[in-house]
């Protein structure tokens, strides 16, 4: 039984055949706290597989070794059976089986111990022992924490510090929030341990393709609404935006973000147009939990001031529908 560093770090003894999975359309964090573990374990001379539900973001193929991850929904069967072998879970960056979904019915009937390493708030109970911190960073501070309960922050390899640092960048938003005096430590042994910060930074934003920028752009002069009476802003995106952008996987991470921007905007909501169902992110400043509002309104959650959801509506209900939700949660606006 697995239910403590302990008896983790005993079972970790022998070999064993791991699988680490991560949520659906993996982000910085997922994708750098999956393979900084598995190349940790990989390292000690485990069979370690990353098994995701879908695609990773072209923008990130240059991540160590990230083209060793299998994808369910590229080769479904290659995917069953790694989960059918595996002797032991890590679920990264997630906390409920309805983030992996299609992995759940190969991994939930494998009785090999799983292992919960993430910060999102309101864990299901579904793993032996979690590794669980809701005021991290990010997953990958939490990978740099589970590798040093195990004695070994000293001696990690910069490939590992690398896929840490990538996670810490992209979920504190370049330490914009999140941030804290233990986690500088943290980044600072890092930098210590070799890695090229400047080269991290350049990989992860200085890779856009004109489109993306021209997308921007289109979203600022012709998709952005305001609600200054809620201190509220959102960006809309329609299926027809999708096909004369060429919009792909990543393309439109980080958007949000220039509603933020604004100096009278405490909460953004970013809304896209899919084939069958509308997807929400939200993000907001301070006191408001826009958790809450991806929890109780669009089948979602995540962070107080960072989650997202979606709802089987048209892009127009669920603006509406959004906009109705909206002044519940603004009563605790201070001026
Ligand atoms: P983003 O808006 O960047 O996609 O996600 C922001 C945060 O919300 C992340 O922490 C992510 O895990 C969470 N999140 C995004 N979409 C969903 C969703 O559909 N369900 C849940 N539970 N969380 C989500
Ligand atoms: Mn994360």
């Amino acid at each position: 039984m697995i239910d403590s560093i302990n008896t983790l770090r005993e079972y970790l003894s022998e070999k064993r055949k791991i699988v680490i999975t991560s949520h659906r359309n993996p982000d910085g964090d997922a994708l750098g706290s999956s393979l900084a573990l598995m190349h940790y374990l990989q390292a000690k001379g485990h069979e370690v597989t990353v098994v995701l539900p879908s695609e990773y973001p072209d923008n990130f193929d240059w991540l160590h070794d990230v083209q060793s991850c299998v994808i369910y929904d590229v080769d479904k069967e290659a995917a069953k059976q790694h989960i059918e072998a595996a002797g032991l879970f890590f679920f990264l960056d997630f906390n409920s089986y309805d983030r992996i979904d299609p992995l759940k019915k190969f991994i939930e009937p494998n009785p090999a111990p799983k292992v919960m390493i993430d910060h999102h708030l309101h864990p299901d109970d579904i793993v032996d022992f979690s590794f669980c911190r809701t005021d991290a960073s990010s997953t990958c501070e939490l990978i740099y924490d589970f590798i040093d309960a195990f004695g070994e922050a000293d001696t990690m390899d910069v490939k590992v510090a690398d896929m840490i640092y990538v996670g810490v960048i992209t979920d504190t938003g370049s330490f914009s929030y999140s941030t804290s005096a233990a986690l500088y430590k943290k980044i600072g042994h890092l930098k210590d341990l070799g890695i090229d910060d400047y080269d991290l930074h350049d990989k992860i934003y200085n890779r856009m393709a004109i489109k993306n920028l021209q997308l921007l752009g289109h979203c600022l002069n012709n998709r952005m609404e305001l609600y200054p009476e809620f201190k509220a802003g959102l960006i809309y995106l329609t299926k027809e935006d999708y096909k004369t952008y060429d919009i792909q996987r990543g393309d439109t991470e980080g958007i949000i973000s220039y509603v933020m921007m604004l100096k009278d905007v405490k909460i953004a909501a970013f809304i896209r147009e899919q084939p069958t169902l509308t997807k929400i992110s939200l993000r907001s400043k301070g006191d408001i939990s826009v958790q809450e509002i991806a929890k109780n309104h669009f089948n979602g959650g995540g962070h107080k001031n960072a989650s997202g959801g979606m709802v089987y509506k048209k892009l127009d209900d669920a603006i509406a529908y959004f906009k109705r939700v909206l002044p519940r949660y603004t009563e605790k606006i201070k001026e």
